[in-house]
Parts: structure tokens; C-alpha cells; sequence
């Protein structure tokens, strides 16, 4: 819960939220997984959450939190094992008990898309609504395994409300249409898996030109392919002409299995046995008849995934190029360039996922292989029904700019529908091609081309083109079967490679795409937000980044139902697009939450407008099933790269702008400041009420005892903490505001009033038989004041306390940065009389050496070195050695934050003087202190040993 607070609204309000429960527990402590918080003071926890996020969702989100973290993949993988949101929810009564034992729950009903579970109290945990809150959280959660949306959940009856139970309709949908982020991480893997196939797919490409004969390419792609698909026998059987022999290449069948195998692959019909063999023909594009098999073989009763099969398909179209250019390939490796070039292309292609990198690549080695004057890539759009240009080579500037923009439909020319039914390379030129054809040839100043479609499987990818200045030198002459072979082979190489970046592009879109708006989600945002920082340091070009949370989204998801609210964010989305421009990016970060990328807006009037706008555009109502429905956003706005060089922080501070426009009463937009980061308005109004506090005398003390470690934990010191009683916040603890009181100077006054009062109270104490040292902070701006060394001296000489007794704790990093005045006040100061300590030693830089040269009586060690001893007989080196090295240089020690016997134990082996911390006792009131048993009165050993304090001191 204090993770979700902290996300939603800082740091500063999981300070608050921890104040407000007032459960007496410090935020550290609720930290820290390992305690336990009894059920009142959850309870108390769960309510100051509501009232801090003003929100009364907070809860569920808190169960919504708890459920995703748990659902790792394999708990993933169990929950799928029961089938079904319903299964799950049948199981609840043994799964609740594993983490709340302050209720019960049972299915009371269990149907296809609902489930009405009931929860019970445990006698003594009575039911309060915030904790039905968190259970609706959880319970939505439990369509998610099933990559189902989250469920609907009402509560129909409450026992708070006096029912005898609470009971739960959870409602899910039955057809997946969410992608949970846990989907992408798999996804990714996924697609891993696939690069390193296509990998080893093109470099079997590349060998196609690199390899010295047909015979050892094709035993080549035979051991690729096992590779790529895992299967304990690979048989490739073919015929490279009608009546040549068999020729047989295989990886991992015996001699005497391999006939037999070879005769049932090349049957008329050969069985799949059941889906453990896997058989694709080895076909030629151009040439009717097939070449002959390659099976890969598993052993009865395995199967195969259905993407093997085009896998290997892929490699048997590798195998039939390779039968196909057979001849073109002898006259290419005389022509070496030729060869290079094919290479080259098949390397390249290997690195590439992208279709339009692909093309051009594919564009610019098409004159190298085919001796053309100019390449022409084409790509179907399979949506408009038309051929679009993609990529161009060897064109003249002038027709590239012509060509660019060219696109053939069906509807032109009937030699386009031709050749997407019935797939195959034809020659065309101006005198023979339709009118359409002709035409364009001639536009392009060509005089006839060479066309190979690219296609996987039955579908026409596109076209390669290669094109001639020239017309046939002799009417009537065959036509270039060489060249036409290499073209062929470089519309397959080309089919498996755009193939697979459609893949990979399938697979990119689903992992950076919101599946319900279709709008890119947080990764892909987080990628452009890179790139335009990346941008901006190259040309220091600035950006801004809105952050849009639709307001009371929920109203709709509740009253209308989630279909209601995610067509509504489908409006919301396409009307945000409509109103940004093109080079914007709109996309959605999850729920109701939407982020905006705006190149260029690099000012804080330019991005009003632009809100303005937004605002203008939102404000009419959206249409939901006949309805009306009005709803406003609040928008946070952070500028680059001033508000963050970093997405994550661009992006939470833009957040941190939205929340504090939801704080101002929602349906606005603001800025992101650096002063946000302490919640702006909250802090402007503490500053004002901290100025008045010290006249209205709302500020207190609280003692802190200091034990002596080796007597008996004798209190022999206290240390004064500051306190403030907000007249309308409550009890705010130092953190909460002594920075504040830093940033404005204000700290210099507080600190005057503590000394004074901290004194006084030594004085009073002293008159009760009661004689602690007293420690009391100063904060680094107090040394900088002139007038602290004369104050102190007149608070002394005003209270007649001894200069002894008051110990001032200064921090390390006064000791780090020493300019020379600070030293020299902090020398004056010693020679009034009193202490100096340094405070929380060890967080900063300062050696111990170095404090060689400080007049400093104390060292108080940080409790972060105290709390590195967990269990007896944990080692602890730096906090013994620093007893050690303080010790040598003559200080006292005193060891921060000790909270248990085993660390005082420790404390006590390594002969530390003084500990503090909550195992001896809490911060309290100057009386409390003096109820604490003391062992002073009549305790002839305690007073003297306090006696010799004394004079030690
Ligand atoms: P500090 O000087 O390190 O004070 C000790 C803090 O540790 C106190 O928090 C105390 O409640 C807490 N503490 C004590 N024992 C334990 C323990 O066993 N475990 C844990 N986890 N914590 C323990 P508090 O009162 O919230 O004070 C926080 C800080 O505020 C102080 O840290 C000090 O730096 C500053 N501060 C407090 N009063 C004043 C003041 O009058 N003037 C100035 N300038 N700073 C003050
Ligand atoms: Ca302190
Ligand atoms: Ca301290």
C-alpha cells in the first residue's frame, strides 16, 4: 500500500499516510515485509489511504497490486492448469487462507462468464468497507492467467451493511482482449526464439551462392534445417530433374531405416503419422512439378507446433531455389560480382525485421545479380487491393520522384489480377503488355522488365522488377533463362525474409500496441520518449510530455459496463488523435490513463494551447449505446529536457503535474515545477503556517534517552526532537517539514526556540536529582548563521545550565565540505563549553581521519550500520570498526537506532559507549522521561557512576 500511495501522489504523502493512521509504527517499519501489522492498524492504514489518495478506488488498486505481483509466470501457468476463471474462483476457500486469516471465503456458484463467492468474518475481525474494496481488487484479477480482461465485481450484499455475508458477483469476459504485460515478457522470449530460426534461415540463404555444388547446398540445408526444427530425424529426397536419381541427403536416420523412410515420404499420399511428421514438398515457383520432399521425423506420439511447418517449408523453398538456379549459379560464380552481391543480400537480409529496410535492400541488389538497368520493389497492400512501390534502384532522380507514388490495381490492368491468382515471373514490354503496362514502361523511359511475383505459400507478398533501357536485341529471341533463374531466386530469398519481418512486425505490434485502443502502448511511448531526448541531444530540440487521466473513468466502467468503458476510450483515443498532429504520438499507458508526445512543443505557451485544445475537443460528450456521456481529464504537463533527461522521470513528474490537477479539483491541466516534487500547494501553505507556528506555540519536544551500554542502560542522555502540531494535519513529524524550514531559513528560528526550550528543560530535570547530557540538532544552515555561537552563549547564560550538559549534533557533511568559518564556528562553539557530535556518521564521505582535525566529542553512528546486525554472531565489520577508529581518536560513541537485544549485544562485545534507539526507549514527553525507571533515586552504584560521567566530561 505504501508502494501504491508512493506511485500515486510521492514520497511525501506515504509520509503523510503514515502520520495520519497514527498506528505509533514508523514508515520504516511498515516497510519492511517481515513485520506484521495487527488488524486495527491495517484497518487504519487502509482508511488513511482512501482519505490521502482521495480516492475511493485506492483499495482495490491495492488488491489489484497484490495479485499481479504474485502472479509470476509459473503461478501463471498453475492457475491456467484449473482451466478457467470460474475454476480458479471454485478454489478460493483453499486458496484465501494462505494470506488473510481474518475471513472466509466460499463459491456459492459457479457458471461460465460469473461466480458468486461469499466472504465471512472471523469473530473478533468485524468487516469494514475498505477491506471489500481490496477483496474486489483481488477478485477482479482472477481472469488474468487466462489473458481474459479483468472481471466485473459487485458486491450484492455486505455484512457492514448488516447482511449476513458479503457476497460477490464476479462477471468475466469469455474472449481474450487484453495483453498483460506478463504476455509481453513471454512474447519477447518468443520472438527471440524466432530471430535466431531466421538467422540460421538466411545463413543457409547465404550459402546458396557461397556453396561449390547442388549436391553438399542441399546436404547443407539439410543439417540447417535440423537447427531450426527440432526433431530427431531429417530427411530431404529429391529429384533434380524429372529423371535423374533420387538424390537423398538426411541427419540422424540409420542406414537401414532410411530406404523405407524414403519410400513412404515420397508416396502419392504419405501419412502425417498422427502429426510426428512433419512433410512439405520441395517446389519450384516456376515450374509446375515438385522437386521431391523433406520431412523432419519425430518418434510416434510427439508432435509438432504448427509454426514448425512453415519454418521448414522455408528451407524447403530454399532447397528448390537452389534446384532452380542450379545453372544460373554456375554462370554466377564465373561472374564473382554477381555471387558477391547475392551474399551480400542474403547476409543482409538476416539482420534486417523491418519491410521497407528489406525492400530497399532487395531493390539495390537486384541490378547486380540481373544485369538490369533499374530495380522497381513493389509490395501488396493487401487492404486497398494494390501493388506500392516500396523501393527503387538505378532510376534517374527525376522518374524515381515520378515512380515513387505509383500504384497498380486489380482495376488497372487485368494482368495484375492474372498474376495474383496464378503466381509467376512473365517478361513485358511496350510492344506486347496491355496499355496500362505499356504506358508506364514508357514513363519510365524502359523498354521492357523482367517481373517475378514474391510469394509464401499461396499469397503474392509483391513484385520484383527489373527493368531494361533496351528492347530485345533480336525480335523473337529467348529470353535471358539465366537471368530470369537469378531473379526467381531473389523473389524466394525475398518471400521467407519479408515473411518473417511480417512476423516480427505481427509480434512487435502486439507487444507495443494497446490491444483495446490499438493506440502504442507504455513501451513504445518509452522508446519515442528516448528517441526525441536522444533527439534533443543532437539538435537540442525540445518536446513536451502530457499526461491525461480521464476524470471518475470508472462511473462509466461501473454504471455502463467494461464494454461501455473500453469503447470509450476508443473515442477518447481517436479523438485525441484528430486533434494532435501527425508527428505526435498518442498513446495509452493503461486503465485510463493516456500519455502524449509533442515534438518541438517546447515552451510553456505553446503547450497551454495545445491543452486548451485537447480540452475543447474532450469537452463535447461521447455517444456510448445511445447515451450521452460527459467526462473530463486532468492533464499533467512536463517540458524536455528541463522537467527530466529521462523517461521515467519525465514521465513521473508530467504524472505528478496530473495528480496535483486532480488534487485542484480535476478537469485542468498543469505544470510540472520542481517544487511539485513536495506537492506545491501543500508545501506553500506548511511554509506560511510554519512562520505562524512558532508564535502559537505549536511546535514541542520530545526526548529521546541515550543508555549507557556498559552500565545497566542508564539513561545518560536524551536528544531533543522536534515536533509540530498542525492545527488541521495533525502531529507532523521533522521530516515533514525541517527541510522546508531549511529551503526558507525558517530552520534557524526553529532551532533557536529548541535549544532554548531543550535547555530549560535540562534545568528543570536537574532540579528532580535528574542530570542527562542533552543532544539537540542543528541543522547545516544553523552554522552558517552569525549569530548562532553568541545565541547559544545567552540561551546558557539565560537557563544557568552548564555548557557541558548540551551537546549540539551537527551532520557529516559539515565535516565534508569544512570551509574554513565553519570550522572556526564550530572551534567557538567548544569554547563556550559545549559538545559537538556528528550525527548519522557514515552516510556521508568524511573519513574518520579527517575528523581528526574536528573539535568533536560524539560520534553517532547511523542506524544503518547498527541494523546490519540481524542475527547473533552476524560479523558487522564497519560498525566495529568504527567503535574502534572513534575510540582512538579519543571520541564516545553512540550507536544510532538500536531496536533489538541482539544488536545491543553486539554493541555491548564491541565496547560502544551509548546506545539510542527503540528497544531502550521511543522519542516521549520530557514527564514520560521522567517515569522511565532510572535506577537514579538511591542507586548508590547508578549516581557514581554518573558522578564519574561527570568528571570525565
Ligand atoms: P536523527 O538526528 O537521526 O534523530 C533520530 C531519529 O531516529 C528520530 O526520528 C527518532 O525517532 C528515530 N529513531 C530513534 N530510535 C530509533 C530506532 O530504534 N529505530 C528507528 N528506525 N528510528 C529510530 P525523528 O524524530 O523523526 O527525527 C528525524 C530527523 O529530523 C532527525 O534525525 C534529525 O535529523 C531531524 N530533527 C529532529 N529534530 C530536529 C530539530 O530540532 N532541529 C533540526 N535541525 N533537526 C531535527
Ligand atoms: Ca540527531
Ligand atoms: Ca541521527
Amino acid at each position: 500500500m505504501l508502494n501504491l500511495v508512493r506511485r500515486a501522489a510521492g514520497e511525501e504523502a506515504v509520509v503523510r499516510l503514515v502520520e495520519r493512521a497514527g498506528i505509533g509504527r514508523t514508515q520504516a517499519e511498515l516497510e519492511d515485509d517481515a513485520n506484521w501489522v495487527s488488524f486495527d492498524e491495517g484497518r487504519r492504514l487502509f482508511e488513511a489511504a482512501t482519505e490521502i489518495l482521495d480516492d475511493p478506488r485506492a483499495l482495490r488498486k491495492v488488491g489489484v497490486a497484490i495479485a499481479r505481483r504474485d502472479m509470476t509466470s509459473e503461478v501463471v501457468e498453475l492457475l491456467r492448469q484449473l482451466g478457467g476463471p470460474g475454476e480458479v474462483l471454485r478454489h478460493i476457500d483453499q486458496v484465501v487462507p494462505k494470506f488473510c486469516t481474518v475471513v472466509q471465503m466460499e463459491a456459492i456458484e459457479i457458471a461460465d462468464d460469473y461466480a458468486r463467492v461469499s466472504g465471512t468474518s472471523v469473530p473478533g475481525f468485524p468487516r469494514f468497507a475498505h477491506l471489500c474494496d481490496f477483496t474486489i481488487g483481488l477478485l477482479e484479477q482472477a481472469p488474468i492467467p487466462f489473458d481474459l480482461p479483468p472481471a466485473a465485481v459487485v458486491e450484492d450484499e455486505c455484512e457492514q451493511r448488516g447482511d449476513r455475508r458479503c457476497l460477490f458477483t464476479v462477471r468475466w469476459e469469455t474472449e481474450p482482449s487484453n495483453l498483460p504485460e506478463y504476455r509481453v515478457a513471454a512474447l519477447e522470449a518468443e520472438l527471440e526464439v524466432l530471430s535466431t530460426r531466421f538467422e540460421t534461415f538466411h545463413d543457409t540463404a547465404a550459402d546458396l551462392v557461397g556453396v561449390a555444388d547442388v549436391a553438399s547446398l542441399l546436404a547443407n540445408i539439410t543439417s540447417r534445417a535440423r537447427l531450426a526444427v527440432r526433431a530427431p530425424k531429417h530427411v530431404l529426397a529429391v529429384r533434380p530433374t524429372p529423371d535423374a536419381e533420387l538424390a537423398i541427403h538426411h541427419e540422424g536416420c540409420t542406414a537401414s531405416e532410411l530406404a523405407a523412410l524414403v519410400d513412404e515420404l515420397m508416396a502419392d499420399d504419405p501419412s502425417d503419422r498422427d502429426g510426428s511428421r512433419l512433410i512439405v514438398e520441395v517446389a519450384s515457383v516456376r515450374q509446375a512439378e515438385s522437386y521431391g520432399r523433406l520431412a523432419a521425423i519425430y518418434d510416434e506420439g510427439v508432435r509438432f507446433f504448427p509454426a514448425e511447418r512453415s519454418v521448414l517449408a522455408g528451407y524447403a523453398r530454399l532447397a528448390a531455389a537452389a534446384l532452380d538456379t542450379a545453372t544460373a549459379l554456375e554462370e554466377s560464380r564465373r561472374q564473382t560480382e554477381t555471387a558477391q552481391a547475392l551474399l551480400d543480400l542474403a547476409r543482409g537480409l538476416a539482420g534486417i525485421g523491418r519491410s521497407q529496410e528489406m525492400a530497399e535492400r532487395l531493390a539495390a541488389s537486384v541490378p547486380a545479380v540481373t544485369a538490369c538497368d533499374a530495380a522497381v520493389v513493389m509490395l501488396w497492400n493487401e487492404e486497398d487491393r494494390a501493388l506500392e512501390v516500396a523501393a527503387t534502384e538505378g532510376l534517374p532522380a527525376g522518374i524515381e520522384a515520378l515512380v515513387q507514388p505509383i500504384r497498380i490495381s486489380t482495376a488497372d490492368t487485368p494482368m495484375l489480377a492474372e498474376l495474383i491468382a496464378h503466381p509467376r515471373s512473365l517478361l513485358v514490354d511496350t510492344e506486347s503488355a496491355d496499355p496500362f503496362i505499356a504506358g508506364l514502361l514508357a514513363a519510365v523511359g524502359m523498354q521492357r522488365a523482367w517481373i517475378a511475383p514474391i510469394v509464401a505459400g499461396e499469397t503474392v507478398l509483391g513484385v520484383l522488377a527489373a527493368s531494361f533501357l533496351a528492347a530485345v536485341t533480336t525480335p523473337g529471341a529467348a529470353p535471358d533463362e539465366h537471368l530470369l533463374a537469378r531473379l526467381d531466386g531473389l523473389a524466394d530469398i525475398a518471400a521467407t525474409a519479408f515473411q518473417n519481418a511480417k512476423l516480427v512486425e505481427h509480434m512487435r505490434h502486439q507487444a507495443m500496441f494497446d490491444p483495446v485502443t490499438q493506440l502504442p502502448n507504455k513501451r513504445m511511448l518509452e522508446d519515442r520518449v528516448e528517441e526525441a531526448l536522444a533527439r534533443n541531444r543532437r539538435v537540442g530540440e525540445g518536446f513536451a510530455l502530457f499526461f491525461l487521466d480521464l476524470d471518475r473513468f470508472k462511473n462509466v466502467n461501473d454504471t455502463l459496463g467494461h464494454a461501455a468503458g473500453d469503447e470509450l476510450l476508443r473515442q477518447v483515443a481517436d479523438r485525441l488523435l484528430v486533434t494532435m498532429r501527425e508527428e505526435d504520438t498518442v498513446a495509452r499507458l493503461g486503465g485510463d490513463e493516456f500519455a502524449l508526445l509533442l515534438p518541438r512543443v517546447d515552451n510553456v505557451a505553446l503547450a497551454r494551447a495545445i491543452a486548451e485544445r485537447l480540452y475543447a475537443a474532450l469537452q463535447r460528450p461521447f455517444a456510448l449505446g445511445g447515451q450521452q456521456v460527459f467526462i473530463t481529464s486532468s492533464i499533467g504537463i512536463a517540458l524536455a529536457p528541463e522537467d527530466g533527461a529521462d523517461h521515467d522521470t519525465l514521465l513521473k513528474n508530467a504524472d505528478m503535474a496530473m495528480y496535483q490537477s486532480k488534487e485542484q479539483g480535476r478537469n485542468r491541466f498543469g505544470f510540472y515545477t520542481p517544487a511539485l516534487h513536495a506537492d506545491l500547494s501543500a508545501r506553500l501553505k506548511l511554509e506560511s503556517d510554519l512562520h505562524v507556528a512558532l508564535q502559537r506555540d505549536e511546535l514541542f519536544l520530545e526526548f529521546q534517552p541515550l543508555v549507557s551500554l556498559a552500565d545497566g542502560r542508564r539513561i545518560v542522555g536524551v536528544e531533543a526532537l522536534v515536533r509540530w502540531q498542525h492545527p488541521e494535519l495533525g502531529r507532523l513529524m521533522p521530516d515533514a517539514f525541517i527541510g522546508l524550514a531549511e529551503d526558507t531559513g525558517l530552520i534557524v528560528d526553529v532551532d533557536g526556540w529548541v535549544i532554548e526550550t531543550a535547555a530549560r528543560q535540562a534545568r528543570a530535570w536537574a532540579r528532580h536529582g535528574f542530570n542527562p547530557h542533552m543532544a539537540v540538532n542543528l541543522a547545516d544552515r544553523d552554522l552558517r548563521d552569525p549569530s548562532l555561537v553568541s545565541r547559544v552563549a545567552s540561551i546558557l547564560a539565560a537557563t544557568h545550565l552548564s555548557p557541558e550538559c548540551l551537546e549540539l549534533e551537527v551532520t557529516e557533511r559539515v565535516v565534508d565540505e569544512a570551509p574554513d568559518h565553519l570550522l572556526a564556528t564550530l572551534r567557538d562553539l567548544k569554547a563556550l563549553g559545549v559538545k559537538i557530535a556528528i550525527d548519522d556518521f557514515g552516510t556521508g564521505h568524511s573519513g574518520l581521519s579527517r575528523l581528526r582535525t574536528f573539535p568533536v566529542d560524539t560520534l553517532k553512528i547511523d542506524r544503518s550500520f547498527v541494523h546490519e546486525v540481524v542475527n547473533a554472531g552476524d560479523p558487522a565489520p564497519l560498525l566495529a570498526a568504527m567503535i574502534r577508529l572513534a575510540h582512538d581518536l579519543g571520541m564516545s560513541v553512540v550507536a544510532e537506532g538500536v531496536e533489538t537485544e541482539v544488536q545491543a549485544a553486539f554493541l555491548v562485545e564491541h565496547g560502544c559507549d551509548v546506545g539510542q534507539g527503540y528497544l531502550f526507549a521511543r522519542p516521549q514527553l520530557a514527564g514520560d522521561v521522567l517515569r522511565l525507571p532510572r535506577q537514579a533515586e538511591g542507586d548508590g552504584r547508578a549516581a557514581e557512576a554518573r558522578a564519574g560521567d561527570r568528571e570525565r566530561a
